[in-house]
């Protein structure tokens, strides 16, 4: 396989914080430390130590508000699972978008701060009834439901709940393979979520929804995977789940909504080019009042659920460099404070991401260097291939750029490392949004 970070790209574009992969505050001082939310990172790293996820306020808000705006008539839902804090899905309201929540846990989080009920969404593949009957006590605006087992457990579970015919949305696997990593991919056949298009298995649960009316049939819904920079997989699944709701809209069901899902691809490295978000919603909206036109009936409100591309540019992990291996003729090992624990992405999806120097300037010529961290396993990995000044050396700060989604919240304990805080900047100053989980914590779980 190419090396996807092969230094093709002039040292200069690569290092430019204006390349799209960095948060738009970032800057570089006088020093030549990056500077985000108008803080050094030499700051950040003496305040809150390392490694430590950096989470860009300002640009964070930003990207809410210009997917609202892109979106414009759309129903635009923050996929909580990219990162779920408090102080982030507070930014969420505030920012008018709505709420995808998978779990009862992940619904908590939407309780403690009291997010509208009716601008949530239930998602997940094997909802507990409990889950479910968190989400109908809350009052969750819309539960997008997975199975027919589940069909069952929500029709048993409505009746302790009068007057509340819960809203719902059928998660449809549509067959198209989305371009992007098998993990990640979510709507080609052989996979575990929602209901069949091909098997007939789809058509078959919203019949038996329309026949026993127990549940408000709202409306269809695909999220073909994650990390897609094009366009094409969400404009087949669109077609798909269109085609298939007008079969039941022409025999005079309404179906009002249809929601395309997540998925949007961000940039980690110069070479990624994900769709700006005002154009996918110009190709969506186009397309479905076309295929729609076609298919001779109305046009279902549109709603998206955009996690990564909401959360993910807003991030930047500082680590400090504890070890330079220079392995003769094979390459550069430099080791982080941090590692698999606090990104598994590299392990998990082979992903690929950039890093820079964020403590200093230096002259010295570029090298390549794989990044990696301090466990016990050697796809410990961070940054596969890139770049960094051959004078790189323990104690200096590294930045790693779009680690703001599934980052944090895939972070795990391996080697009983504890997890790193998310630190939150804007304006010159900094506060804890996550707190650093100590070793007392993880003992505290212990309790053999
Ligand atoms: C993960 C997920 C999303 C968000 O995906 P991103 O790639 O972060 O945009 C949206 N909808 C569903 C159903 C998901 O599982």
């Amino acid at each position: 396989m190419p090396e996807k970070n092969s230094p093709t790209i002039p040292a200069a574009d690569r290092l430019s914080l204006s390349s799209g992969i960095w948060p738009s505050t970032a800057t570089e001082n006088e020093n030549g430390a990056l500077v985000l939310g108008g803080m050094s990172a030499t700051e950040i790293a003496e305040r809150h130590g390392t490694p430590v996820y950096v989470f860009d306020e300002a640009d964070f808000r930003n990207r809410c508000a210009r997917f609202r705006r892109a979106f414009e008539g759309f129903d635009v839902y923050y996929a909580g699972k990219a990162f779920m804090s408090r102080a982030a899905i507070r930014m969420v309201e505030e920012a008018g978008l709505s709420l995808d929540v998978c779990t009862e846990g992940e619904l908590a989080f939407a309780k403690a701060i009291k997010f509208p009920a009716e601008r949530i969404l239930m998602h997940g593949n094997n909802k507990s009834t409990e889950e479910l009957a968190a989400a109908l006590d809350y009052g969750v605006g819309r539960i997008v439901v997975d199975s027919f087992a589940e069909l069952d457990r929500l029709r048993e579970l409505v009746p302790p709940f009068p007057g509340a015919r819960p809203n719902i949305l059928l998660r449809v696997t549509v067959g198209v393979r989305a371009d992007t990593h098998a993990h990640i991919a979510t709507a080609h056949e052989d996979q575990k979520f929602g209901f069949s298009l091909v098997s007939g298995e789809a058509a078959e649960a919203v019949r038996q929804v329309l026949r026993d009316g127990v549940l408000e049939l709202r409306g269809l819904h695909s999220h073909i995977g994650s990390q897609i920079l094009g366009t094409a997989g969400f404009e087949a699944a669109a077609k798909r789940l269109l085609e298939l709701r007008a079969q039941f809209v022409r025999d005079g069901a309404a179906l009002p909504e249809l929601d395309l899902g997540g998925g949007f691809g961000i940039a980690y490295t110069p070479e990624d080019e994900p769709t700006e978000p005002e154009e996918m919603a110009d190709i969506l909206r186009t397309l479905v009042a076309k295929e729609c036109a076609a298919l001779g009936v109305d046009v279902p409100r549109l709603a998206i659920e955009p996690g990564r591309a909401i959360a993910g540019p807003s991030g930047v992990t500082l680590y400090t460099v504890g070890t330079v291996k220079h392995r003769e003729g094979i390459r550069t090992f430099v080791a982080v404070d941090g590692g698999m624990s606090d990104n598994v992405r590299t392990a998990l999806y082979d992903a690929a991401y950039s890093v820079r120097l964020a403590g200093r300037a230096s002259d010295a010529p570029l090298q390549l260097v794989r990044v990696v961290g301090k466990h016990c396993d050697a796809g410990d990995v961070v940054v596969r291939d890139d770049q960094l000044p051959s004078d790189v050396r323990p104690g200096d700060l590294l930045a790693v750029p779009g680690t703001g989604a599934y980052c944090r919240s895939l972070a795990h304990n391996y080697n009983q490392v504890p997890r790193p805080p998310v630190v939150a900047v804007a304006d010159g100053a900094s506060r804890e949004i996550v707190r650093r989980e100590t070793i007392d914590d993880l003992l505290r779980l212990d309790v053999g």
